[in-house]
């Protein structure tokens, strides 16, 4: 098989070193053979081997990012893999067959742009109807040649949520239903097959924990938020998950922590679910259990960025996973107003990546990207010395942070953990034999990144 070679290339390989142990390689040398990985080092002689050579001039090369949690992104149309297209004249969503193909087809070529090679599209609550069409069109597109990023699974977000006004953010509860086995194969199992890679599960419901054993002997994570849980349910199914071998299968994670403002600061949303962090994270220390994550949205509008060290200090770069929760909505709208699945949104340009349903107060979702938007985010926030807490004074990681090692704390949360804690065993990292998913990155000051070319399976995905 031919392969080609890139050389002189900054190459962070995002292998799970992180920031005990620098994995940088500067002048390195990436051999590509078909879709995968055949060489990443920098010995010149396996040069032989490539038919064709590309001089990165010294730019950064670095794993593509994994978004685990994404519902659309359309530019400058609209639209999302469960709502279908927005039409401006029309001022609302179509979601033909036809409609719902172009949101993950084209979502997927736009996203490559930003820098995602691998993605895993989330359903929002949704008529019955809405969700069967958008299950089998995802489905029908994993593991295909998209033309961007590649389409890695199904993440359920809405469909079994509890109606609980405080909590439910952007979804509509008219579509959530009942946590049962039965729900879940007739709505979702019906439709998806084994795609699912995680499921959004409220404990609240009387029947989840059949649920939750269920999903998790299947290998599907359970992701707890939007909800009102108290801190004993929340660490009653962290348990649970543990027992139903929750290690090796699954894994229980927080849907969008902190999860965003409420009124002018910046108070976590999911009260006792936030007091059962610490518990939850020595639960799993103490018992080995890997599998215990935290989604964050890291566009800097929906949490502050000490909450998101906060994060990190609690979870570790190996247990947070980086997600736009793109929805799919910012541009094209008429009196940038939208309405999705029942649910008023507005478009605020003070804000330039979030969307609100009361500008200022209450949140809708997000229009960030990885690479552009939250990869240089990272690395400000990690930027100096860093502090922890208004009290404590105290730094998180005990001296100030090279370039190097928040570079790849970044990739930790964009890349690798999102692959491995969603068992996408091929991704995430520059390995020999993984998945040629990589990004040129430009990086200019340390701050200024742009994505310069992007490679899904070996293949540039072309836009220029
Ligand atoms: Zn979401």
């Amino acid at each position: 098989m031919d392969k080609y070679a890139i050389v002189n290339a900054t190459v962070y390989q995002a292998n799970g070193e992180t920031y005990q142990k620098n994995k940088v390689l500067n002048n390195g040398i990436l051999i590509v053979e078909g879709e995968r990985i055949h060489y990443v080092g920098k010995d010149k002689r396996k040069l032989n081997q490539a038919s064709k050579i590309f001089d990165a001039c010294y730019r950064y090369l670095v794993p593509g990012a994994v978004d685990s949690h994404i519902h659309g992104i359309l530019e400058p149309n609209v639209g999302n893999v469960t709502e279908g297209i927005w039409n401006p004249e029309k001022n609302r969503f179509y979601c033909s067959k036809e409609d719902i193909e172009r949101a993950c087809l084209e979502g997927s070529r736009i996203m490559a742009r930003h820098g995602t090679t691998s993605c895993i599209f989330t359903t929002m609550a949704t008529t019955e109807t809405r969700l069967k069409r958008s299950l089998e069109c995802i489905s029908g597109h994993i593991g295909e040649d998209t033309g961007g990023a590649d389409i890695a699974g199904i993440a359920i977000e809405g469909s079994f949520l509890y109606p609980d006004k405080r909590y439910i953010g952007a979804q509509n509860p008219k579509y959530f239903h009942q946590a049962t086995i039965d729900n879940y194969k007739r709505l979702i199992e019906a439709f998806a097959g084994d795609k699912v890679k995680w499921v959004g599960v409220d404990p609240r419901w009387s029947d989840s924990p059949q649920l939750i054993k269920y999903l998790t002997q299947k290998n599907i994570a359970i992701e707890i938020g939007h909800s009102g849980a108290s801190k004993e349910q929340f660490l009653e199914a962290l348990k649970l998950i543990y027992e139903t071998g929750g290690n090796e299968q699954g894994g229980l994670g927080i849907i969008h922590l902190y999860n965003g403002p409420v009124g002018n600061n910046h108070k976590p949303r999911y009260g006792q679910i936030m007091q059962a962090v610490v518990p939850a994270v020595l639960f799993a220390e103490k018992n080995g259990f890997k599998n215990l994550f935290a989604e964050l949205i890291l566009d800097g509008e929906h949490h502050s960025a000490s909450c998101s060290l906060e994060a990190l200090l609690n979870f570790g770069s190996k247990n947070l996973t980086g997600i736009t929760d793109n929805i799919g909505a910012g541009q094209n709208l008429r009196d940038k107003y939208f309405k999705m699945a029942g649910v008023s949104g507005k478009i605020d340009d003070k804000y330039p990546l979030a969307i609100w349903v009361n500008p200022g107060v209450t949140l809708f979702g997000s229009r960030a990207t990885t690479m552009d938007h939250m990869f240089p985010y990272i690395l400000k926030i990690l930027k100096g010395k860093r502090i922890y807490g208004e009290r404590s004074r105290q730094s998180v990681f005990g001296h100030e942070l090279s370039f190097d090692e928040r570079i790849n704390i970044a990739l930790d949360i964009l890349c690798a953990t999102p692959a491995r804690i969603h068992k996408l065993d091929d991704r995430g990292t520059i390995e020999k034999g993984k998945y040629a998913d990589f990004v040129i990155l430009d990086i200019d000051n340390e701050e200024n990144v742009k994505v310069e070319k992007v490679f899904v399976r070996g293949k540039e995905v072309k836009w220029k």
